[in-house]
C-alpha cells in the first residue's frame, strides 16, 4: 500500500501530516511512502530527513498515484479532482461544514476518513489529535497570552516593592483549558477555572487552580465526553459570576465548545468593556465562532485598552511538536484500519465507524448526516 503526504495549502499551516519517525515505522511494516517536496519544511524536516527515512520524495503526480493520502487539513476541490477514483483519504475535515468537499469525493468513490471524527475513549487515545493539537494550544495560549502582557505571572518580591502574581480566567476544562492551567499555574499565576462540566473541578484543582462553582451546573449532560448545550439559565448565571470575575483578570483564555454547534458567547462586548486596561483575552474558540463576542478571527483587535488575540491555528506556531503528536495520531489510525495490502475495514466497530465519512459514493457518517440533513 503506497500512502502519500501532500504539503499543506491552508494559509499559515506549518505542520505536515506525517514525520521522518514515523515514516521509518511504517516502512518497517512494509508500507511505501511518498511525500512532496518541501512538505515538511515549516515543520523543520527536510526532504533529506524524509529520504533518509526511506520515503521517495517527489513531484505531487507521484504523491497523488498513492493509494491513500494523507494532510493535516481538509482536501481542496482541486485536491479531489486529482485523486484517483477509488482512492483513500484522511484528514482533519470537519465533514458536516464542507458538503460541497463531500460530494466532490462521493463522485469518484473516494473513502475519506476524519481525524477530527475519532471517538473519545480510552483505545483510541493515540489517535486523537483533536486532544493532542489542543494539548499544545491550551500552552501556547498561555505563552501568547503572556507575551501580549505588560506584567508578570509570578509574586515577586523584591527590594523595589513586592509584585503579586498575575490573574487568569480560564473557560473550559476541556484539554486545551486543563493545559492552559498547569502552563499558567507554571508561570506563577493566580487560576481560575468555569466549566459547564461539574466532573472537571476536581482535575482543576489538582492542577492548582480554583473552580468557579455554577448553580444549576449538575444538570449539564455529556455525551461521548463532550458536553451538551446548557441551558439559557445556566448560561445566564454564568454570566453573573463571569461578570464578577472578569474585572480582576489579567489574562482571560476561552477555550469553550460545544461539539458540533457555534462556540457560546462568554464574553461580551460589555464584560470587555468592564476590564483593566492591559488586560488580555486570547479566544481559542474563534475557529467556531468565538466565546469572545469581539474577537476576530486570524487577528489582534485592541479595544477598550483590551488585546483580543483570535489566533485560530496555534498548533502551527508549534509545528514541529504538532507535526510529530499529528503523525503518531494518523499513521496509528492508518494502522488500525489498513494493512500493507490495503484497507480491511470492519464497519460496525466503533472507532471505523466513527471515522469513516464518505465511502462508495455516500456520506456514510451518522453524526455528519444528523447535521447536514
Ligand atoms: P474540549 O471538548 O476538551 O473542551 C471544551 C470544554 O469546554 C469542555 O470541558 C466543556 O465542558 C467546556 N464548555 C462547554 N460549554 C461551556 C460553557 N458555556 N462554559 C464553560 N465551559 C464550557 O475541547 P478542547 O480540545 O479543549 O478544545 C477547546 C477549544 O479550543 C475548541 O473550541 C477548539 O476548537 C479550540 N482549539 C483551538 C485551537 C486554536 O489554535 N485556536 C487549537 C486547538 C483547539
Amino acid at each position: 500500500m503506497k500512502i502519500g503526504v501532500l504539503k499543506e495549502t491552508k494559509t499559515g499551516e506549518k505542520r505536515v501530516a506525517l514525520s521522518p519517525d514515523v515514516i521509518k515505522q511504517l516502512i518497517k511494516k512494509e508500507f511505501s511512502v511518498a511525500v512532496e517536496q518541501g512538505a515538511g519544511t515549516g515543520s523543520n524536516f527536510s526532504d533529506e530527513d524524509y529520504k533518509e527515512a526511506g520515503a521517495v520524495v517527489g513531484s505531487i503526480q507521484d504523491v497523488f498515484a498513492s493509494d491513500v493520502l494523507l494532510k493535516v487539513n481538509l482536501f481542496s476541490k482541486e485536491e479531489v479532482a486529482q485523486m484517483q477514483n477509488g482512492s483513500a483519504c484522511m484528514s482533519i475535515m470537519y465533514a458536516y461544514n464542507y458538503p460541497e468537499i463531500l460530494d466532490e469525493m462521493n463522485k469518484k468513490s473516494i473513502m475519506s476518513f476524519s481525524m477530527d471524527a475519532v471517538p473519545r475513549i480510552s483505545r483510541a487515545q493515540k489517535m486523537d489529535c483533536l486532544s493532542s493539537q489542543a494539548n499544545l494550544a491550551g500552552y501556547k495560549s498561555v505563552i501568547l497570552g503572556a507575551n501580549y502582557l505588560e506584567k508578570i505571572f509570578p509574586l515577586m518580591m523584591t527590594a523595589s516593592g513586592t509584585i503579586t502574581p498575575a490573574k487568569v480566567l480560564i473557560f473550559g476544562a476541556g484539554v486545551a483549558g486543563l493545559q492552559a492551567v498547569a502552563t499558567a499555574k507554571r508561570l506563577g499565576a493566580v487560576v481560575e477555572v468555569s466549566d459547564v462540566r461539574p466532573e472537571t473541578k476536581e482535575q482543576v484543582e489538582s492542577l492548582g487552580g480554583r473552580f468557579l462553582t455554577v448553580e444549576g451546573a449538575d444538570e449539564v449532560k455529556v455525551e461521548g465526553g463532550y458536553a451538551s448545550e446548557v441551558s439559557a439559565e445556566f448560561l445566564q448565571k454564568q454570566k453573573e459570576l463571569i461578570q464578577s470575575k472578569i474585572k480582576d483578570s489579567d489574562l482571560v483564555i476561552t477555550t469553550a465548545l460545544v461539539m458540533g454547534k457555534k462556540s457560546p458567547i462568554l464574553v461580551t462586548e460589555e464584560m470587555v468593556k468592564s476590564m483593566k486596561k492591559g488586560a488580555v483575552i486570547v479566544d481559542m474558540a474563534v475557529e467556531s465562532g468565538g466565546n469572545c463576542e469581539i474577537s476576530e478571527k486570524d487577528q489582534i483587535v485592541q479595544k477598550y485598552g483590551v488585546t483580543i488575540i483570535g489566533e485560530s491555528n496555534l498548533p502551527s506556531l508549534l509545528s514541529t511538536n504538532a507535526s510529530q503528536l499529528y503523525a503518531t495520531n494518523i499513521s496509528t489510525l492508518l494502522l488500525h484500519l489498513a494493512t500493507k495490502d490495503g484497507f480491511n475495514l470492519d464497519r460496525e466497530e466503533e472507532i471505523t465507524k466513527g471515522v469513516l465519512i464518505t465511502y462508495e459514493g455516500q456520506v456514510v457518517h451518522e453524526f455528519t448526516n444528523k447535521i447536514l440533513n
